[in-house]
């Protein structure tokens, strides 16, 4: 029997309360299962051609059926690329087609990652600030890996984050603009508990930066210092469910 690449057949594409469509696990799933290796729909990482020009082209080099599943994507219509568009370009938003105005919206909505592509999966995630998935793009595989990096219960959604999570509420907020929802997650939430979290995601920036201010500076000797803080940090991380690296990095 041929060995399946990933675990996407434990998902499902599903409506999500005041989420739209959502990634949403179908059985238990461990941590470290790799959900889904997927190759680039749509990427402008390799033309030379300016942003807008490079999706349409990609746009258009695509089969009909491709298309059709590529414009079934989320895109969010009071984009601010919409303005962005007419800077660069020196032309209207309106002088454009309208397939490719929607093309175009759902590239911005949907592009992510080092290959600076759209996926027809691993773009349905949608983001979470304690997310349990975390993406990779596998140079090997030249791939889009996305793992589990806690264990995920049947039923429950798969969440990815798209904005670097050493912020504070206010500033995350201000950059999930760009996709035109407020996050309402577990550490956004105006309740009790999300204010609890608040103020931990708060005590882990302050211990992220001293860790990185002390290690730059060379302030931190001796280094026993900084293991003792890095250990702080990691323990708070794993208490708070912070597990993935790649958009823990410190500013
Ligand atoms: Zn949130």
């Amino acid at each position: 029997m041929a060995q399946r690449s990933d675990a996407r057949y434990l998902t499902a594409l599903q409506p999500v309360a005041g989420r739209g469509l959502g990634v949403v696990a179908e059985a238990d799933i461990q941590r470290g299962t790799r959900i889904l290796a997927e190759s680039p729909l749509l990427s402008t990482r390799h033309s030379t051609l300016c942003e807008p020009q490079a999706v349409i082209e990609q746009f258009e080099g695509l089969d009909r059926s491709s298309q059709a599943l590529y414009l079934e994507l989320y895109s969010y219509e009071e984009s601010p690329f919409k303005l962005a568009y007419e800077q660069l370009m020196a032309k209207s938003w309106h002088e454009l087609l309208p397939v490719h105005q929607k093309a175009y919206l759902i590239w911005t909505a949907n592009a992510f990652g080092d290959s600076n592509a759209v996926y027809l999966h691993a773009s349905r995630f949608n983001h979470s600030c304690i997310p349990n998935v975390e993406v990779h793009w596998n140079p090997a595989l030249e791939k889009q890996t996305c793992h589990a990096i806690r264990d995920i219960k049947a039923g429950e959604e798969l969440t990815i984050t798209y904005i670097p999570l050493y912020l504070a509420r206010i500033e995350r907020q201000a950059r999930l603009h760009h996709w035109g929802f407020q996050c309402a997650c577990a550490a956004c939430e105006d309740t009790e508990l999300g204010k609890a979290t608040e103020a931990k995601r708060m005590q882990l920036i302050k211990y992220a930066d001293e860790l990185s201010n002390g290690l730059r500076d060379g302030s931190e000797t001796p280094w026993t210092k900084s293991l003792v803080r890095a250990a702080k940090l990691a323990k708070l991380q794993v208490a708070e469910g912070l597990l993935g690296g790649r958009s823990l990095r410190p500013r």
